[in-house]
């Protein structure tokens, strides 16, 4: 027996989409979830972002003691884009006649992060949980740093947590291991004079285009595979650099995005990025600034554990198939989650919603796939905890 309808699911579902999180208001969202908990006599705890009013996570936590299982998804959700390209209103958690629930979220992810809410009270309502304790943490900030996470993670969170689930969209395989990203701005700083006169300035683009060449030849270098999740990767995505034809430019900047992998992580790019700023700067009076402004780790572990098991053998059955067990070139809140862990930690990235999904226009999330999800985490959860030694 559940505590919540169908359509009282759909409707929390509904009533989160409708949120414009769009990097931001996350706190809205945690105020959403903290009243809907609080109904259900779970406790909350809203962790406010330093410096940001209207950015914060939310904890929330069911049971007692150990083991503790961590279950984690973000609040905020990607711009919409082009709104002209919609069929539907990107706020408005819309059905279609497929059965298919559109809006900006749907798949990515608050469709993973009402699941899990909602499993949290069907637990605790049903009384299922035997021993043990499931935290659930909704972040801040994924899609951009994760800084809601690292504040989790900061806080020590995550220090008793034995098994993370992450409800990113990812249904049609069980995700246990990704990449991580790394974004870098180098910025090359110069002296402006005007052009007829250049020995009295110094030209911020020239160290910044040797830079660029240096750094392509050196990683052209690097043959580096992983088995599971192939390469890494690394591209220079923008340039910009001086203001007016007729004047040296004193300021240049570039920046790079990285995807990263266990044996050429997010050291090794920052070691290789100083190593060509250094050697810039020996050639010439160049004032190079290297400055990694997102650092996400890869997350690997064996994927050989009892929470992987049961969460698959429990998706082969609600969903009568043979889940594969894979990994995602795509990065999660787990970067950040799993900082302190070992390769032999339980983790697990498996919710509704195709991968696919994630930031298109008319993203959905089929309605039968959501519902099942809830119904799944409600026994993985406690079944899972109550066996465990
Ligand atoms: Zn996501």
């Amino acid at each position: 027996m559940s505590v919540l309808s169908s359509d009282e699911r759909v409707k929390i579902l509904s009533d989160m989409i409708e949120i414009q999180s769009v990097n931001e208001k996350e706190l809205d969202v945690a105020h959403y979830l903290e009243k809907l908990f609080n109904k259900h006599g779970i406790q909350t705890q809203i962790e406010q972002l330093e410096g940001e009013s209207t950015r914060a996570n939310l904890v929330a936590e069911i049971g007692n003691g150990k083991p503790v299982i961590g279950v984690s998804g973000h609040m905020d959700v990607v711009t919409t884009g082009d709104d002209s390209l919609w069929n539907y209103d990107p706020f408005k958690l819309t059905e279609d006649d497929q059965g298919r629930l559109h809006g900006r979220g749907s798949a990515d992810m608050k469709s993973g992060l009402a699941a899990l809410a909602i499993s949290l009270i069907e637990i605790k309502e049903a009384g299922t949980l035997e021993q043990g304790t499931i935290r659930f943490m909704a972040t801040a900030g994924e899609e951009i740093t994760s800084n809601g996470a690292a504040l989790l993670h900061k806080k020590g969170y995550m220090d008793d947590v034995e098994a993370l689930l992450i409800a990113e969209p990812s249904q049609d395989g069980i995700v246990y291991t990704h990449k991580g990203t790394m974004d870098i701005q180098v910025v090359s700083k110069g002296k402006s004079s005007h052009s007829s006169m250049p020995e009295l300035g110094y030209n911020a683009i020239n160290p910044l285009v040797d830079f660029i060449h240096y750094l392509n030849n050196e990683y052209s270098k690097v043959d580096i595979k992983s088995d599971l999740l192939g390469t890494p990767t690394m591209n220079s995505t923008i340039i910009t650099g001086g203001d007016q034809v007729n004047s040296i430019p004193a300021y240049a900047e570039s920046l790079f995005n990285m995807r990263t992998i266990p044996d050429y992580d997010n050291n090794k790019f920052e070691n290789l990025f100083n190593s060509i700023k250094d050697r810039v700067e020996q050639e010439s009076n160049a004032d190079i600034t290297v400055n990694p402004y997102v650092n996400r780790d890869p997350v690997y572990t064996k994927g050989d554990n009892e929470f992987l098991k049961l969460a698959k053998s429990l998706g082969d059955e609600y969903f009568d198939r043979d889940l594969e067990v894979t990994s995602s070139t795509a990065t999660t809140d787990a970067s950040y989650l799993m900082k302190d862990k070992d390769d032999n930690f339980s983790f697990v990235m498996y919710g509704p919603g195709e991968t696919g999904q994630a930031h298109q226009v008319d993203e959905y999330v089929y309605k039968h796939t959501y519902l099942k999800f809830i119904d799944l985490y409600s026994q993985l959860l406690p079944q899972y905890l109550n066996n465990a030694n």
